[in-house]
């Protein structure tokens, strides 16, 4: 909420409504000394008191003392402890610890005003929530059941209602957008069964809790904590300190714990690695558990539940796009986040200031409290679990191992060092699998080894009966009013065929979904907390109740393919797959300029009638759709609509945007840009046998294949010579140069895209040219740092800055606007 700058006298940091000469951009967190022994300091000359106040500030990996930095920690990863880099006369220093007290006293008007709006926020919710019923409780003349009534009214006059209360004390009700009009205080007609604290372990839901605590009778919620079952010890001690912290003032306050029915490891074993695109372990571990936890009492139905979270929009790209007070993933759940505008620092000095036990993690250095094992920690993260919690990480790093060197990954150490493993989930493969048969009437499945029996999902769709004769089913399905026959197969091996008669395509979908569940499921209940009636229970054995089931079908559309794990188990199996028959798509032909100029003038035309042959408007479509510029249909997107504009009036730009999304989307573009270094020369054939030496079982034509489009690409487009991606030399060599002409609009995209990929709003220079800086600006146009920096400093100074480029003085920070992103800065910037 408040702007933060360095307090030189107390060693800590001061808050202000106005930005400063001093201001810091990004806010820091407390470093402790418990930090400074794990990177080595004692042993390098410098003194410190072994103290509970902080000692330093760290903004990233750099240190400040008494405002000054002092000091970087450079290439930490899970193997390596970080490289730390003096600043010239700092080697040797002896610390004075932050005068707390100072501190505190200085900050004091503004915490409490931060505080204040929070448990002002916390009551106001909780008033809204808490139903008109249990506001009229205090008033005996009032008492009427406001809550039915909105409902009965809600059904007859087919809008929503709201129950307002009006002066004196009393509540009517009127449509929600009529009260919204008159600035009524609406009290929401939605009931809600319990009000939670949610407790992470990290410091945010700590606030929070506490904030609860102040705002709210005891009674009147419950604090859950979810143990995903790989939690850091230090999380688990804190949740006991805190549980006997608040039970001493509040002993009425209840606390809960919510866990999977499984061991995580379990799920490993299963589905594979959580990874970048499938984060699993966030949904099976912590959120199902959790909800499922929460039904009404006597029932299995969901509860209605109202969250009060620690989510702050500073943390992420994705969360600063949070509202204040929204809908959760999972039906029946409302979510609320008091202190989303906070910072870091407001966090600390709340727990400083109420003296509040802190979680050991952010001693020991790191910036968030998540588990052991997570796909979106860094490689910072990697080195202090590995040097602080070795056990508690030693069976989840040996399934890595064993994993990747079952792939074929050469030099494992060096993947997982690069935190390569988090990319593509690894696993044990499955023998279940299901395939579809392409037939205009029909509904064909081809379904192996399947855990259930494919019927087990069929009562969500309607009624239905089966006939068993031999080898063979035959049945009948009630849907949507109408009845569909079908009929099973059984073969040997396991092998059955699942066809369904003159099938609609709705059906065919849902029953997609009916067969991949029934296939794949793992009993991992995510799907449950999404029955609205009871209906589900997966545990000990999945059955659905016909007297409850309502053919919603919430639970076949829970997830992508109606099933989490499903996702996951396909993508280990599809590895390889998925990958020869992305490249396959170009056939050998690249992305051509003469090709996008015919179809942006006029894309929906271009279909009908273009100048390519049959194989090249397939290889154009692949690059296309990996350009992002047309959709799975081939439909020109809202982004490609954007390309269209844009190049009509500078095709440079248009072809730099291009390649940035190339560089995200397409194998052999990533390949290329990650692994070909600028000055590198290189031959087609030396390209065909890095890729291959790199992925394992990528087939050696397809290969061959892919490079030669890429190369294609290279001589077709102002991609190779002009952009100087790759420019040919000599017969058979090329060489690869720095792009130093990127205009300011591609570079503020390329910044955009890559800080959204690694989920941050606030990086540093070397962000990008770190090892395991995928896909980042520098890597995909070869810019050397000064290059870049030069852009930064030129978006810095720009009238209406993109960015906050802090580059003076050593140092290097970058601060991206909460408000854009890559979505919307090409058409901003463009004036479009
Ligand atoms: S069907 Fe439901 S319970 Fe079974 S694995 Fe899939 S999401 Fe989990
Ligand atoms: S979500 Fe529940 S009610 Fe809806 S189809 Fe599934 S089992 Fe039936």
């Amino acid at each position: 909420m408040f702007k933060v700058s360095w307090d030189r006298e107390t060693g800590g940091i001061k808050l202000s409504s106005l930005v400063e000469k001093d201001t810091i951009n990004i806010s820091p967190r407390p470093v402790f000394y418990e930090e400074l022994n794990l990177l080595g300091l004692n042993t390098l000359g410098w003194q410190y008191p072994e103290c509970e106040e902080p000692l330093l500030w760290a903004c990233n990996k750099e240190y400040y003392y008494r405002g000054d930095l002092v000091f970087e920690a450079k290439d930490a990863n899970i193997y390596d402890k970080a490289t730390i880099v003096f600043q010239p006369g700092k080697e040797k220093l002896k610390l004075k610890p932050v005068n707390m007290q100072k501190m505190l006293e200085r900050t004091k008007e503004q915490m409490f005003l931060c505080e204040s709006e929070a448990i002002e926020f916390i009551r106001d919710i909780y008033d809204t929530y808490s139903g008109a019923n249990r506001m009229t409780e205090k008033h005996a003349a009032n008492r009427m059941d406001f809550e039915s009534l909105a409902q009965i009214q809600e059904k007859k006059t087919k809008q929503k209602m709201a129950i307002v209360k009006e002066d004196c004390e009393s509540f009517d009700i009127m449509p929600l957008s009529e009260a919204e009009k008159q600035g009524k205080k609406v009290l929401k007609a939605t009931k809600i069964d319990y009000f939670l604290a949610s407790f992470s372990g990290g410091k945010d839901s700590q606030v929070v809790l506490d904030l609860c605590t102040r705002a709210l009778p005891p009674d009147s919620f419950q604090v859950i904590y979810s143990d995903t079952g790989y939690e850091l010890p230090s999380s688990l001690e804190l949740y006991n300190e805190v549980q006997k912290h608040y039970h001493e003032q509040f002993p009425t306050l209840k606390f809960r714990t919510a866990r999977n029915h499984e061991a995580v490891l379990n799920y490993w074993d299963k589905i594979g690695t959580p990874s970048d695109s499938h984060r699993w372990c966030c949904t099976i571990m912590k959120t199902a558990p959790l909800y499922r936890m929460l039904k009404v009492p006597g029932t299995n139905k969901q509860a209605k539940v109202l969250t009060i979270d620690g989510v702050r929009a500073e943390e992420s790209v994705r969360r600063s796009a949070y509202e204040r007070e929204g809908k959760g993933k999972h039906t029946n759940i409302t979510n609320v986040h008091p202190i989303i505008g906070w910072n870091t620092v407001e966090v600390f000095l709340y727990l400083f200031r109420y003296n509040l036990p802190i979680n050991l993690a952010y001693r020991i250095g790191k910036a968030r409290v998540g588990c052991i094992v997570c796909p979106f920690s860094t490689a910072w993260d990697d080195m202090i679990v590995k040097n602080c919690y070795p056990r508690e990480l030693k069976p989840f790093e040996d399934r890595i191992i064993q994993w990747s060197s079952k792939l074929g990954i050469k030099d494992v150490d060096a993947y997982i060092k690069s935190r390569k493993w988090k990319i593509k989930a690894l696993g044990n493969k499955s023998k279940t699998d299901v395939n579809f048969q392409d037939s205009s009437a029909n509904f064909i499945a081809n379904i192996v080894n399947p855990v259930d029996s494919i019927y087990t999902w069929m009562q969500t769709l309607g009624d239905y009966t089966v006939i068993n004769r031999g080898n063979k089913d035959m049945g009948e399905l009630q849907y949507a009013n109408a009845v569909y026959h079908f009929e099973t197969h059984y073969y040997e091996k396991g092998r059955i065929q699942f066809v369904l008669h003159n099938c609609p395509t709705k059906l065919s979908l849902l029953l997609r979904r009916v067969m991949y569940k029934a296939a794949y499921c793992v009993r991992c209940e995510a799907c449950e907390v999404d029955c609205p009636t009871g209906a589900l229970t997966i545990v000990p054995d999945i059955n659905i109740d016909k007297t409850k089931c309502i053919h919603c079908q919430k639970c076949l559309n829970s997830h992508d393919r109606g099933c989490i794990a499903t996702d996951c188990i396909r993508m280990i199996n599809d590895t390889d797959k998925k990958m020869s028959l992305k490249i396959q798509a170009y056939k050998t032909f690249g992305f051509r300029a003469e090709w996008l100029d015919e179809f942006l003038i006029d894309p929906e035309y271009f279909w009908n009638d273009n100048s390519l042959g049959t194989a090249q408007v397939d290889g154009f479509k692949a690059w296309l759709k990996e350009a992002e510029i047309t959709d799975a249909k081939n439909v020109i997107t809202d982004f490609g609509n954007l390309v269209k504009e844009v190049y009509l009036n500078d095709s440079d730009l248009a072809w730099e945007l291009i390649w940035i999304n190339l560089a995200s989307n397409s194998f052999v573009v990533n390949w290329y840009v990650n692994n070909i270094s600028v000055n590198q020369v290189f031959e087609k054939r030396t390209l065909i046998e890095s890729i291959c030496t790199s992925v394992p079982g990528a087939p050696s034509r397809t290969v061959e294949n892919a490079v030669a489009a890429l190369l294609q690409t290279f001589s077709y487009s102002p991609l190779g010579k002009q952009f100087m991606c790759a420019e040919q030399i000599g017969k058979n060599q090329y060489q690869r140069g720095e792009y130093s002409g990127i205009s300011n609009i591609g570079l503020a995209y390329s910044i955009y895209r890559f800080a959204e990929r690694i989920g941050t709003k606030s990086l540093r220079v070397s962000d990008f040219y770190d090892d395991d800086a995928e896909g980042s600006t520098s890597r995909v146009f070869g810019l050397n740092q000064t290059t870049f920096e030069q852009g930064l400093r030129s978006l810095n100074s720009e009238k209406n800055r993109v960015l906050i480029a802090e580059l003076s003085m050593g140092l290097q920070h970058i601060t991206l606007r909460d408000d854009l992103n890559s979505k919307n800065i090409v058409s901003i910037m463009f004036g479009l």
